[in-house]
């Protein structure tokens, strides 16, 4: 029987909220971090959350503001009235009418399995089909800007029992530089924990073939991204040399890369994430070429609240291949998180939320306190 379930509207607000320290991408810092908080109300009363984030604009072009004016403009009327049940529908409609846009698309896909896990009082990750494990290793980000200051903070997180491995941000420095001060924290860490190395798709072959031998020495865990995105061929040569296993992150971002890359042997390990992607569903569908393929997976963030990251879990949850764990630390990021009920974190893991929906709750009073109400931008200084 179809169900009579109809959207009955949706809203959006951008929040600003601060972060504990500041974190250095390869092309820029930042000190805090924005959202689209998206609501979709359904005809029972029911209203699914959703939130959208991007690490930045120059990941993949969008951000927060262009996510709101598509959520608005474009996506909003195509979904009033619909049955927010039929999902799969509701993704292709969007698809032809909108080109592009995946962050955005996954922040609906999130509000419309929130509400629909709060309609039938089950949590998301049953609707993907049921989870494999009710908690996640989490990976936290060195970024402190030095080399000992890094290894002094791995350990003391090592010791305190939070964290158990790590990632670093490179792409700033010099490529040389870079690959020493990694080279560096590995071997400060060596015996006590391990690092993945994220250069943001910004060396070039020749760096990254030169310093693999000494990565794999130094014990480094994996390469993630080193090549830039179309490099396709790089990334296949890299992990043809069967040292240092070499993640996809900025490479794969659609089921179609998932299929090309697995093709090419480009990549020994898939960084998921479901906003780059276009949603949970595509981001089970990528897992399932992983499975397929022999390749491994990684949850990967895009810095999201407990809201965005709460659907990373139901969605990584349910999947059979996530062996490198992941860099789920957004929630323990941030200085604040927009929720009553923030994801637990655990022994270096995060806990999968078996509430309704996303099992998030918003806080009022946080979203009046980080609600955008000015504009931002050099033309409103
Ligand atoms: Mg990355």
């Amino acid at each position: 029987m179809l169900s009579t379930l109809r959207i009955k509207g949706l809203t959006t607000e951008l929040l600003d909220i601060p972060i504990k320290r500041p974190h250095q991408f390869s092309t820029e810092k930042v000190a805090d971090k924005s959202f689209v908080l998206i609501r979709v109300q359904f005809s029972n009363g029911v209203v699914g959350i959703g939130e959208g984030t991007t690490p930045g604009i120059w990941w993949n072009g969008e951000s927060v503001e262009t996510m709101k004016v598509v959520l608005d403009r474009y996506a909003a009327p195509l979904l009033l009235d619909e049955d927010p049940a039929q999902i799969e529908h509701l993704l292709q409609k969007l698809n032809r009418r909108i080109r592009g846009n995946v962050f955005a698309k996954a922040s609906i896909e999130m509000a419309l399995f929130d509400g629909l896990g709060k309609t039938y009082g089950v949590p998301v990750h049953q609707l993907l089909g049921g989870q494999n494990r009710d908690r996640i290793p989490v990976r936290w980000a060195l970024a402190s800007g030095t080399p000992d200051g890094d290894i002094e903070e791995a350990q003391s997180l090592v010791d305190s029992g939070n964290y158990v491995n790590f990632k670093t941000k490179s792409g700033k420095e010099a490529p040389e530089d870079d690959a020493k001060r990694n080279i560096r924290i590995a071997e400060g860490l060596r015996g006590k924990s391990t690092i993945g190395i994220d250069p943001n798709g910004s060396w070039d072959r020749i760096t990254a073939v030169k310093w693999m031998d000494a990565f794999f020495e130094a014990g480094i865990d994996f390469l993630e991204q080193p090549l830039p995105p179309e490099d396709i061929e790089g990334l296949a040569r890299l992990s043809e040399m069967k040292k240092v296993p070499v993640m996809a992150d900025e490479s794969l971002s659609s089921v179609q890369d998932a299929l090309r890359l697995a093709e090419t042997r480009a990549a020994d390990i898939f960084s998921l994430k479901i906003h780059k992607s276009g949603g949970m569903k595509n981001t089970v569908k990528i897992a399932g070429i992983a499975e397929a393929a022999g390749i491994s997976c990684f949850g990967g963030t895009s810095l999201e609240s407990s809201i965005g990251t709460a659907a990373c879990l139901h969605a990584y949850a349910s999947i059979p291949n996530l062996d490198y764990g992941s860099e789920l630390f957004g929630p323990s990021w941030l200085a604040d998180d927009p929720v009553i009920n923030p994801l637990v974190y655990e022994d270096g893991c995060i806990l999968v939320p078996d509430g309704p929906g996303l099992g998030v709750e918003l806080d009022e009073d946080k979203l009046k306190k980080y609600r955008r109400t000015e504009q931002k931008g050099a033309l409103t200084r």
